[in-house]
């Protein structure tokens, strides 16, 4: 089983195209935007008609000690993450978390167009993850993936990170209330959930 994005035969300098609709200032955009993420001005005006271009950072993962990886590929979550693959050839940059808890290659970040999911990759203390403003976490199955929207929390072992989009200004996820991808996961609290 492979989900990761963007390994399906793509060559290496394609893997970051997709598909979106520049602002007037000539900012690559999310085609669900109503508002550009980079100048905050109505694309409401702009063609809607996506086009090819470069996919910027995605946003941030902030860890629970402060460090910061900007979302520009794939990350690889673990106390080992150098091990993979994926990280080994340059595709994924590798987030270490160190503590016992967290298994070796534990979960992956991945880039899926314009959305950032999570998936557990068969950790031996699960991961979890929790919206922002909501108390209920859930766990992922490993090799089932979860949408993660801005402040969106993630437990791994009894390490924690957040995500944040930097589009909370700007974010217009109406149509995509229902879209977490929940099928075959169960409602669990982390047993190291404080
Ligand atoms: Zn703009």
């Amino acid at each position: 089983m492979d989900n990761r994005t963007g390994t399906n035969g793509a060559p290496a300098e394609a893997r970051n195209l997709v598909h979106g609709v520049y602002c007037r200032r000539s900012h690559f955009n999310d085609p669900r935007m109503n508002y550009c993420t980079v100048c905050g001005i109505s694309m409401t005006q702009a063609t809607r008609l996506p086009v090819l271009g470069e996919r910027p950072a995605l946003g941030v993962l902030v860890l629970d000690d402060g460090t910061m990886f900007p979302l520009d590929r794939e990350h690889v979550l673990g106390r080992g993450p150098e091990t993979d693959p994926a990280v080994r050839d340059g595709s994924a940059k590798p987030v270490r978390l160190t503590d016992m808890s967290v298994s070796r290659v534990h979960a992956r970040i991945v880039l899926n167009d314009w959305d950032v999911k999570v998936t557990d990759v068969g950790s031996t203390n699960g991961t979890f993850i929790c919206p922002q403003g909501e108390s209920e976490w859930t766990r992922i199955l490993p090799g089932n993936q979860a949408a993660l929207r801005s402040g969106a929390m993630v437990v791994l072992g009894r390490r924690r990170l957040r995500y944040h989009s930097h589009r909370a200004q700007s974010e217009d996820f109406s149509e995509l209330e229902n879209a977490w991808v929940l099928e075959n996961s169960y409602k669990q609290r982390p047993s190291q959930a404080a």
